[in-house]
């Protein structure tokens, strides 16, 4: 996410790091670069200026060159801009009302259909919410069928009228049929174009006031760059949204988008979208983002996303097992498949402060499991819970079977010795501590 963007703020921001005398003449030069880097990354050239002109005028108001660091009061200043330009706190969903009615709107291909899924399954997650989705996509019967495929994997109903060439009246008979069946969220999932037309604007508008919804949100493709802000502010003219919606920020994104978008709607970006998975929603923190923006991580959300994940009872077994040395493959598998719930690995690794710099050439595939459970696939079940009973022939055969090397079969044991042995010296406490320490 963002990696040119952060690469450029990061070299802009070196010397203000400590790595020299900090002066009147660099601190100019810092905001120059500060500039361009923001210029490259799509940034609307008026926000790139007005964001810099706000930064020296609060470098200057608190005297930085002659604080005691100045560099770190620099990047904080910087810090602080960058959260305040995305929106500063994080705002939520207005679902005050039963049912909540929350209204799509968006070009086509912007993730739509997609999102609506994802926030229904985001709102189900939260068990007082039973939501229902309703297809208003009259023009593609392909994008009704899209909805359901999404509803049947999420478990949640999917209401649509197939013959029906009136979106306001299937909007309208979903609502009727959310009340008659307990449904306390209407999520509607309407039709867009390609670019903005008055067809589209027309009948979105004509959704919207009839059926009045607590939330109108706005999604939008966050790799169109600037584009992205015009169709904003021309859904914004008709519509008076609540909300955008970021998607597919876990593609190559310049982040022009992200930070551009709320200064020109004067909207809050609620939700981003980071892959196409279900799971791959996340609520939009904007001082979460900017620090990632800045390289400096971000664990709250990587420890809440892994909280997201954990099963008690699970962890409880698995305890139990690590103390009574019964940790076999199959509990590795399952570890495995929990990180694989969290979101794809390069924006797993982005999360870890100073590790997306790190790791910036090294291409972390979203497979990098996949010779290690074919591994373990290939094992018999009394090779997977006592491990130790592997030999030369059983390599050979796991090997085969699973079409790696011997010397990936061993490499995997070894890595698997070190971390039994790991999880057993954590057992004594040293595990909890680390967590409360990630906490704090
Ligand atoms: P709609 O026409 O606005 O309903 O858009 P869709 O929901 O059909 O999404 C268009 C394409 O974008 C589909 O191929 C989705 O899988 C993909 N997509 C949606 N959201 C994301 C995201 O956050 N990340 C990525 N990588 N792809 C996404």
């Amino acid at each position: 996410m963002f990696n040119n963007l952060s690469e450029k703020l990061d070299k802009a921001l070196h010397v203000l790091k400590g790595h020299g005398s900090i002066t009147e003449v660099n601190v100019a030069e810092t905001l120059k670069e500060v500039r361009r880097a923001l210029l490259d990354a799509d940034v609307n050239f008026k926000i790139a200026k007005e964001f810099t002109n706000k930064v020296k005028q609060k470098a200057l108001g608190q005297n930085v060159l002659t604080s005691l660091q100045p560099g770190q009061l620099m990047v904080k200043i910087v810090k602080d801009e960058l959260t305040e330009l995305m929106g500063g706190d994080a705002e939520g969903l207005n679902l005050s009302a039963t049912p909540s009615v929350i209204l799509m709107s968006g070009l086509q291909g912007s993730g739509k259909t997609t999102f609506s899924g994802k926030l229904a399954n985001f709102l189900k997650n939260k068990k007082t919410k039973k939501p229902l989705l309703v297809a208003c996509d009259v023009y593609r019967p392909a994008a009704i069928d899209q909805l359901h495929v999404v509803g049947d994997q999420i478990n949640v109903e999917v209401f649509s009228d197939k013959g029906n060439q009136d979106p306001v009246a299937i909007a309208q008979a979903g609502i009727a049929h959310a009340k008659a069946n307990g449904h306390n969220i209407v999520i509607i999932d309407t039709a867009g174009r390609l670019a903005v037309d008055e067809a589209m604007m027309t009948e979105i508008s004509n959704i919207h006031k009839a059926i009045q919804p607590q939330e109108t949100l706005f999604v939008v493709d966050s790799m169109t760059g600037q584009d992205a802000v015009n169709t904003a502010k021309a859904f914004n003219d008709i519509l008076n949204f609540d909300g955008v919606i970021l998607t597919k920020l876990d593609g190559d994104t310049r982040g022009g988008a992200a930070i551009s978008i709320k200064s020109v709607v004067n909207k809050p970006i609620k939700f981003i979208g980071t892959g196409e998975k279900m799971e791959a929603i996340d609520v939009f923190y904007p001082s979460r983002m900017a620090d990632r923006i800045l390289g400096m991580g971000d664990v709250v959300s990587l420890v809440e996303r892994a909280q997201e994940q954990f099963d008690e009872e699970e962890a409880r077994k698995l305890q139990k097992k690590i103390a009574k040395n019964q940790f076999g493959f199959d509990d590795f598998l399952k570890q495995i498949q929990q990180i694989k719930k969290m979101g794809n690995m390069k924006d797993l690794v982005g999360m870890i402060p100073g590790a997306g710099k790190m790791m910036k050439d090294i291409d972390i595939d979203d497979d990098a499991f996949k010779g290690i459970e074919a591994i373990i696939h290939s094992m018999t079940p009394k090779e997977r819970s006592q491990p130790a009973i592997i030999n030369a022939s059983r390599k050979k055969r796991i090997g085969k079977g699973s079409g790696t090397s011997v010397q990936e079969v061993n490499q995997l044991l070894k890595q698997f010795n070190q971390m039994s042995k790991m999880m057993k010296m954590m057992q004594g406490g040293g595990g909890k501590r680390m967590m409360q320490a990630m906490k704090n």
